[in-house]
């Protein structure tokens, strides 16, 4: 049996009627896994106070509906198909603060499904309407409901209620490391092994945690050595809590608690960034290089200079740039914001970029 989804079927661990549950499987007879994956990376030249730097980020906004989140949904459904948890006609439902639901409606809808969300409801407008419009049920939850808690309660209370619901349960489904396991992490390592490099270290915003668990375990297979840093914002930093704290305006990353999948132990130090350093850089990047991101690209961009800082050789030093800005023009993103006294924008200066293919 062969699919041509990365084989996903043969590294799951394997049902014994995958075979049977895999020729079922539409991710593969749609040939899906052409508009999933094999991304750029970019080499990004800057400055930073004057002296010259470079680091290296995975342009995601080139998945099918343009942002990272697409990978995990498209191995979720998957390896849902093989183990036979998902079949046809089952409605996807999911709780999500915006991406993960664009990913699930899109590619639920072009794998025949019906799709639910449940979302916190002050994610942006942009969000919401892209998901109503590949057909999906968006359920908003108020902060007095829970809000992403509240989300993921409702999701499962849902699913306890209704017969032919599949749960992909993102923050608690180990496929979603493995999406990047198996394929975000492998392109990293060929992209780089084209300049004769390797990955020294990599850096990426918790969300569902997912990325960053994914690429630290491929990449440390190439170098042992792999420094695997996440990133939160320093507004709000769960990860170093253990709770919510604060706000901030990194649409994307640091829902409120540590995800299941997340093992710190695994990881070293966390980076963080202020939101206002992170909108600043994303604007940057779109204004000074053409790189159209969103905020979240702007928050690695800032945690991947801060490790290239720590590194006295030229480092190889990699990050994720995971959406575009085109669903935050209705955010502080599309605003003037005033730089801080410690802010690390202001000291950068972005020289020029190159796709490695
Ligand atoms: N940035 C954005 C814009 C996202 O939507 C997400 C996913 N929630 C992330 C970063 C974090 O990715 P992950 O869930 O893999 O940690």
């Amino acid at each position: 049996m062969s699919c041509d989804f990365k084989s996903c079927c043969t590294q799951a661990g394997v049902a014994a009627d995958a075979e049977e549950n895999c020729r079922r499987c539409p991710v593969n007879s749609t040939g899906l896994q052409h508009m999933i994956g094999n991304t750029p990376l970019l080499e990004i030249e800057y400055q930073l106070d004057g002296r010259p730097r470079r680091l290296f980020a995975k342009y995601e906004q080139r998945n099918m509906t343009g942002s990272v989140k697409d990978r995990m949904a498209a191995w979720i459904i998957a390896k849902a198909y093989q183990l036979g948890e998902l079949t046809p006609g089952d409605t996807i439902v999911e709780a999500t603060s915006g991406n993960t639901g664009i990913s699930f409606a899109a590619i639920g809808r072009a794998l025949g499904h019906n799709v639910r969300i449940y979302m916190p409801n002050w994610m942006s407008a942009e969000r919401v309407g892209l998901i109503r419009s590949f057909g999906a049920e968006v359920v908003p939850v108020s902060r007095e409901d829970g809000g992403f808690v509240g989300s993921i309660e409702r999701a499962e209370e849902y699913a306890r209620d209704h017969d032919h619901v599949f749960l992909p349960r993102q923050f608690a489904n180990t496929a979603n490391i493995e999406a990047h396991e198996h394929t975000t992490g492998p392109e990293i390592e060929r992209q780089l092994a084209t300049r004769g490099l390797v990955a020294d270290a990599v850096l990426a915003g918790v969300g569902t945690g997912g990325t960053i668990m994914g690429l630290q375990r491929h990449l440390k297979r190439v170098n042992p050595k792999l420094g695997a840093h996440p990133l939160e914002p320093a507004n709000s930093p769960t990860l170093r809590t253990g709770h919510k704290v604060g706000k901030h305006r990194i649409q994307g990353i640091s829902d409120e608690f540590i995800p299941p999948i997340v093992r710190l132990g695994e990881l070293d130090e966390v980076i963080d960034t202020w939101d206002g350093d992170a909108i600043l850089m994303a604007q940057g990047l779109c204004r000074d290089l053409g790189l159209g991101v969103g905020i979240s690209s702007g928050a690695n961009f800032l945690g991947a200079a801060q490790l290239v800082e720590r590194h006295p050789e030229r480092a190889t030093i990699v990050t994720i740039f995971p959406d575009s800005n085109k669903k935050y023009l209705s955010t502080d993103l599309a605003r003037e914001e005033s730089p801080a006294d410690d802010y690390l924008t202001p000291r950068i200066k972005l020289v020029s970029f190159r796709a490695i293919a």
